[in-house]
């Protein structure tokens, strides 16, 4: 990879070389602040995705006999180099994808953490001995599960990336991955990090090309032992649909609409601010976002004032300006469905109290927004926003809220406001979400796992379940000889 000024030229990473694609095939990459070209992506052929194939099986052998203190200490050299080009990895991944400067140094750096938890975890990944009779050794090894397949999005260029990767190499295995066509240059960043840090040739292969072709390559390979997605619902199904054709396991980190749950002993001036900080971070764009704001009656108007105030203190820019809180949207799909679902719910009757178009300047800007009187049936309440509108909704009755809530075919993140712990456990109980946040709004810990029920997916990413995926159980009898 070469790195110019204004932005890493993208280039695939196979067999340790960095390389272009076979025809020279490559797609733009678009900065969404100017809508300016910033480079070019390669785009793989069959042949080049056999490469990296046939690369992550080598690297398999290489990687699963080296000892696991001396990939941890790889690993943890491929953290430092990261957390040491934050500000670097930054700017590449704000021209690329948008978000405020101090967003993405600070993702590159948080991700750092996430592959310390996995690189140290897989220390521990112990296996069992059973008692069993005197000449008999019954014991449960965990093993890597092979070359993975790996697919992530835009919207963290390089928190999605290294939740498969941290993964994949900490318990042993090796990864041909998919970053996305619209962030190259991040993820060449981090497996630079990688390759840096001594990471063998083979173990990472990072390639790019159109994402139907390059999955249904791999997916099918005889070779690729484990698929791993993050990205939207349709495509998972798609996805673990063709895995499953082939008896290969899946994790599927799919897309979710937050429900938020104000409950009518909430405090809901703190309620809207916490909300609303999620809410606006990363400009909406992201699974676990808070998505629709289901509030108490009682506490509705000032829920509502509040929250209004706090989306007007968001200061949209370009995220590489100073003092700009929240960026453009990545691309122009973004933008076009935030008008589309402001329409949608605007001609059903919805009111827009602030924000509802598109800024009048170059860039895919859209602002916060937030909208009351929104019907069920309109768009918004029902797909997936995934960008920064917000709407508000009364409730009288709590089990109502709940059955509002549940009502969706998603379940990634939910979210809920109260004083009582009593209420707060009957949220526990009653939320179907994979993920439950009880008077805050913070996002994902190292320590804990991420992942939804339901459509939201299957399998889980950080925590002590973040290497269950990526090993295999194997239960060995040793009959005794000697
Ligand atoms: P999309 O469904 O076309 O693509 C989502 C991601 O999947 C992209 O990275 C894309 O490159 C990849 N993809 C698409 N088709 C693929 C295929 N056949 N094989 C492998 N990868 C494939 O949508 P989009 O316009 O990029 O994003 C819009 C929606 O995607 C959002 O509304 C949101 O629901 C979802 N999304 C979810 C996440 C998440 O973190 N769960 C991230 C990004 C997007």
């Amino acid at each position: 990879m070469t790195t110019d000024h204004a932005h890493p030229t993208p280039r695939m990473y196979i067999a340790g070389e960095w390389c272009t694609g076979g025809t020279g095939r490559t797609a733009e990459v678009v900065n969404p602040a100017t809508e300016e070209v910033i480079g070019h992506v390669p785009l793989a052929t069959t042949a080049d995705l056999d490469r990296a194939v046939d690369a992550a099986v080598a690297g398999f052998d290489t990687w699963r006999a080296t000892p696991v203190a001396e990939r941890t200490a790889i690993l943890h050299r491929a953290a430092d180099l990261l957390v040491a080009r934050s500000a670097e990895v930054g700017r590449t991944m704000t021209r690329e994808q948008g978000k405020p400067l101090a967003e993405a140094s600070g993702e590159a750096r948080r991700v750092a953490g996430a592959l310390r938890w996995d690189a140290d975890d897989a220390r521990r990944a112990y296996g069992r001995v059973i008692p069993s009779a005197p000449d008999t050794l019954l014991t449960v090894r965990r093993q890597p599960i092979g070359p993975v397949a790996a697919f992530t999005p835009w919207n963290f260029p390089a928190g999605g990336p290294m939740r498969k990767i941290a993964g994949a190499l900490s318990a042993g295995c090796s990864i041909v991955i998919k970053a996305s066509e619209e962030t190259p240059g991040t993820a060449c960043e981090l497996v630079r990090c990688f390759a840096d840090a001594g990471v063998p040739a083979g173990v990472l292969n990072l390639v790019f090309g159109e994402p139907a072709e390059v999955s249904a390559h791999l997916i099918a390979h005889p070779a690729t032992r484990l698929i791993a997605f993050t990205g939207s619902v349709p495509v998972g199904k798609l996805l673990a649909s063709a895995a499953g054709a082939r008896m290969k396991p899946a994790l599927m980190e799919l897309g979710g609409h937050a429900p938020v749950l104000v409950c009518a002993d909430a405090d809901p001036v703190t309620a809207a601010r916490r909300s609303a900080a999620a809410k606006f971070a990363n400009a909406g764009q992201v699974c676990t976002s808070p998505s629709r704001f289901l509030v108490h009656e009682s506490l509705v108007d000032a829920f509502t004032e509040e929250f209004v105030r706090a989306a007007g203190r968001v200061v949209v820019g370009d995220g590489l300006d100073e003092g700009v809180t929240m960026g453009p949207l990545a691309n122009e799909r973004r933008l076009k469905a935030m008008e589309t679902l402001t329409a949608d719910a605007v001609a059903r009757g919805a009111k827009i109290l602030t924000g509802g178009g598109r800024l009048d300047r170059k860039g895919y800007f859209f602002p916060p927004t937030v909208l009351t009187d929104v019907p069920p049936d309109a768009e918004l309440m029902t797909d997936e926003p995934f960008g920064p509108i917000a709407p508000v909704v009364p409730f009288a009755d709590l089990d109502d809220a709940l059955r509002t809530a549940n009502a969706l075919p998603y379940g990634l993140a939910a979210y809920g406001f109260t004083r009582s712990t009593a209420t707060a456990e009957h949220l526990t109980r009653e939320l179907e979400a994979g993920i439950l946040s009880v008077n805050h709004c913070g996002g994902s810990v190292h320590e804990a796992p991420s992942g939804g029920v339901k459509s939201s997916g299957y399998g889980r990413e950080g925590g002590p379940e973040g290497l269950d995926a990526y090993l295999v159980t194997k239960r060995v009898s040793h009959l005794l000889t000697d």
